[in-house]
């Protein structure tokens, strides 16, 4: 039997179906059609999307031009042509390169950087790896000829007779693609194909039948073959159908490792840093901002019988990158909102799944898009707020809180010198003097990342950019100075997030760890005249207020401990209000703060104001480990705290955090509550 025919014996690209003979269902003289036609023969579309796009194509040359149905169909075709079926960019895993421009475009960030480039070295890894391919024929022939082609393509390639030598070959070193003849002495290609199935799931199986075998055919497919080829073999089906299974088992391998999530404050460069890393690689790159989002049509789109239905987010971004591998950056995870409208988690899993995602159905495109190529980063502020099942595809990596000298370093280097650029300023022309970008830091910003530092560096170029220009040419370069910075810029904010001066009784200050980083707040408790009711007020979740009643109790039941009357909730109300009412406060940290509160206010003993608490509380006084603490000690030291009171579980975190956070506080480990009366009781 002839087992393959050579490459010009190939059909010619364009798709008969539409060039040939259902040329004539469209006027011949109507010229929208033919540059319809021409663009869906050169568009290089999927065997099932040419079929779709040709019945459109039907419907439109059969329609009135002026009618709805008409812009509806033309629409719908219109995105199928602008969709980047097979267009890619060739990726650049040159890791040099990559930590040279990922040191370029960010200061520090060691860890996350580190981590990025073992990401790509794997990935170069894979692509640098032979791919290996199997054949098995009882003809010599054929499995010599089939041998030179695919050697020749850079192809390892292992040809064996029969079923039970294909076994013991794939026992020695199993193949990524097995080419298979159907009939074969021994075990034939059925029964090589279940055994491999059982065996060797991730490899590829294409099955060779004669003509006079097509029902084995089918029956092979419905046992698990990837694609049958009759006899004669169209090679450049043959090779395209193994190049085909080859990108999908490779990318399902490089997949298989979890989708990179970054986690941490706002404005800590994850977003810029998944940029960088498109840019690395030679990809484009797409952000993809799920904040608010609930609906799962607006990541998939709404079918097209709807009205003024359109394809979903993901395939607007791919069709806005114009390739099918570009890095699609899922920003802000943690803040999709699950309801009942259709789940976007469910969405979102389909898509980050490897074994899915080569055959995504957006529902007004109606039919399955390959996403398997797109490298997809997460990012999100507070990563427990993902859902599970989502968190436990992703490896998280932490960005966490600046600390000053970072700030002036990626100041000085970056955030300066591209403000002033867009602000139509040569760095020549200004001298921000170290100071004063000290004092805007201090000053004018308090947060974890850099966002609001971006803005006011911006907000001090426009007011420089008016002084250049007041100056007129002979000016020279504009110094400015800290002593500069209140005269340009203005009185500094108000911060609610400082600490207090004098101290007070009834207000302790505690440390909590938000979706903006660490930050301080600030208990207030009251005693009045009521009837034993604890009033809990500033939107504390339930963890809160159990905190609040955990803290009462255990007060009550040692008050010979503190020195307070038995009966002091006896015929009284005792009020706990945690101001920023607009913010929600969960978390079990601010125990330790509420009892400092409430024992203040039970004893007139008034609370220094310049040491601040976190640590969970037992029901017998026990101080219990909490999280976040790098992120609570610098929030601590940004408020202007003396002294942080913390678990003494949590000493291993301590330790851990750099000396320059630690230089300007004093760290005071506690494991009882009597002991951080100690520290916070006047
Ligand atoms: P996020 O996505 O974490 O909110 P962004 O990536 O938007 O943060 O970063 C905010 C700004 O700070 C951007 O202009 C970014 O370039 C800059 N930035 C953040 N971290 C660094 C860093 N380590 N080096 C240089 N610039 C940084």
């Amino acid at each position: 039997m002839k087992w393959f025919r050579k490459k010009s014996d190939n059909t010619s690209q364009s798709d008969p179906e539409i060039s040939s003979d259902r040329k004539e269902s469209s006027p011949p003289s109507d010229p929208f059609a033919d540059e319809l036609r021409k663009r869906m023969e050169s568009a290089g579309l999927p065997d099932h999307i040419r079929i779709v796009a040709r019945d459109e194509y039907e419907r439109l040359v059969k329609t009135d031009k002026s009618s709805p149905e008409f812009a509806l169909a033309h629409n719908y075709l219109e995105f199928i042509l602008s969709l980047p079926w097979n267009v890619t960019t060739k990726d650049d895993l040159d890791l040099t390169r990559a930590k040279d421009l990922l040191d370029a475009r960010h200061y520090g960030l060691s860890i996350v950087k580190e981590r990025i480039l073992e990401f790509l070295a794997v990935k170069s890894l894979h692509s640098r790896q032979h791919a290996k391919i199997l054949l098995a024929d009882d003809e010599v022939i054929a499995r010599e000829n089939l041998s030179i082609i695919f050697e020749g393509e850079g192809f390892d390639v292992t040809a064996v007779a029969n079923g039970l030598e294909a076994i013991t070959a794939m026992e020695k070193d199993p193949a990524d693609i097995l080419v298979t003849d159907l009939k074969m002495d021994g075990m034939d290609g059925l029964q090589l194909l279940q055994e491999v199935r059982r065996r060797w799931p991730d490899t590829g199986v294409i099955m060779l039948t004669g003509y006079a075998t097509v029902k084995s055919a089918v029956s092979a497919m419905l046992k698990g073959a990837d694609q049958y080829l009759g006899k004669p073999v169209n090679l450049t089906k043959l090779r395209d159908y193994v190049m085909e299974l080859l990108s999908r088992n490779q990318r399902i391998q490089s997949l298989r490792g979890p989708v990179l999530c970054f986690t941490g404050p706002p404005g800590t460069g994850k977003t810029s840093i998944g940029k960088a890393i498109a840019e690395a690689m030679g990809r484009k790159f797409f952000r993809l901002s799920l904040a608010g989002l609930r609906d799962e049509a607006e990541l998939r789109g709404h079918r097209r019988t709807y009205v003024g239905a359109m394809a979903g987010r993901i395939l607007q971004g791919i069709q806005k990158t114009g390739v099918r591998n570009p890095v699609i950056m899922l920003d802000e995870m943690d803040k999709v909102i699950g309801d009942s409208q259709g789940d976007a988690t469910a969405v979102l899993l389909e898509m980050l799944d490897p074994e899915q995602n080569s055959s995504f159905v957006d529902n007004y495109l109606g039919q399955p898009f390959d996403l398997s190529g797109v490298l997809f980063i997460a990012t999100a502020n507070i990563v427990e707020r993902i859902p599970a099942p989502l968190r436990d595809r992703m490896e998280e990596i932490e960005f966490s809180s600046y600390t000053l000298s970072e700030k002036q370093e990626i100041a000085t280097r970056f955030l300066i010198p591209s403000q002033l650029r867009q602000h139509g300023l040569n760095p020549g022309e200004v001298d921000l003097q170290a100071g004063a970008v000290k004092k805007i830091i201090l000053d004018y910003t308090r947060e974890a990342g850099l966002r609001g530092l971006e803005k006011q560096v911006a907000a001090l170029c426009r007011k420089l950019a008016r002084k250049v220009l007041d100056g007129g040419e002979s000016s020279g370069v504009l110094k400015v100075e800290g002593a500069d910075i209140q005269n340009i810029m203005g009185s500094p904010p108000h911060f609610t997030t400082t600490a207090k001066s004098a101290p007070k009784v009834g207000l302790a200050t505690g440390l909590v760890w938000t979706e903006n980083g660490g930050e301080i707040l600030f208990v207030e408790a009251a005693q009045m005249r009521g009837n034993k009711q604890l009033i809990l007020t500033g939107s504390l979740g339930d963890v809160l207020q159990e905190s609040a009643q955990t803290a009462l109790s255990f007060l009550r039941s040692s008050f010979e401990t503190f020195n307070l009357s038995p009966e002091f909730f006896e015929s009284s109300d005792i009020h706990v209000h945690i101001p920023a009412g607009a913010v929600t406060k969960e978390g079990p940290s601010a125990g330790v703060t509420i009892t400092v509160a409430i024992l203040s206010m039970l004893t007139g003993r008034p609370v220094r104001q310049d040491v601040a608490f976190s640590g969970e509380i037992s029901l017998l006084g026990d101080v219990l480990p909490v999280g976040g603490i790098r992120e609570k000690v610098m929030a601590a030291t940004r408020a202007g705290i003396k002294t942080v009171v913390l678990p003494e579980k949590c000493d291993q975190a301590v330790r851990s955090i750099e000396s320059e956070v630690l230089e300007n506080i004093e760290v005071r480990l506690v494991s009882r509550l009597e002991e951080v009366v100690e520290l916070a009781l006047l």
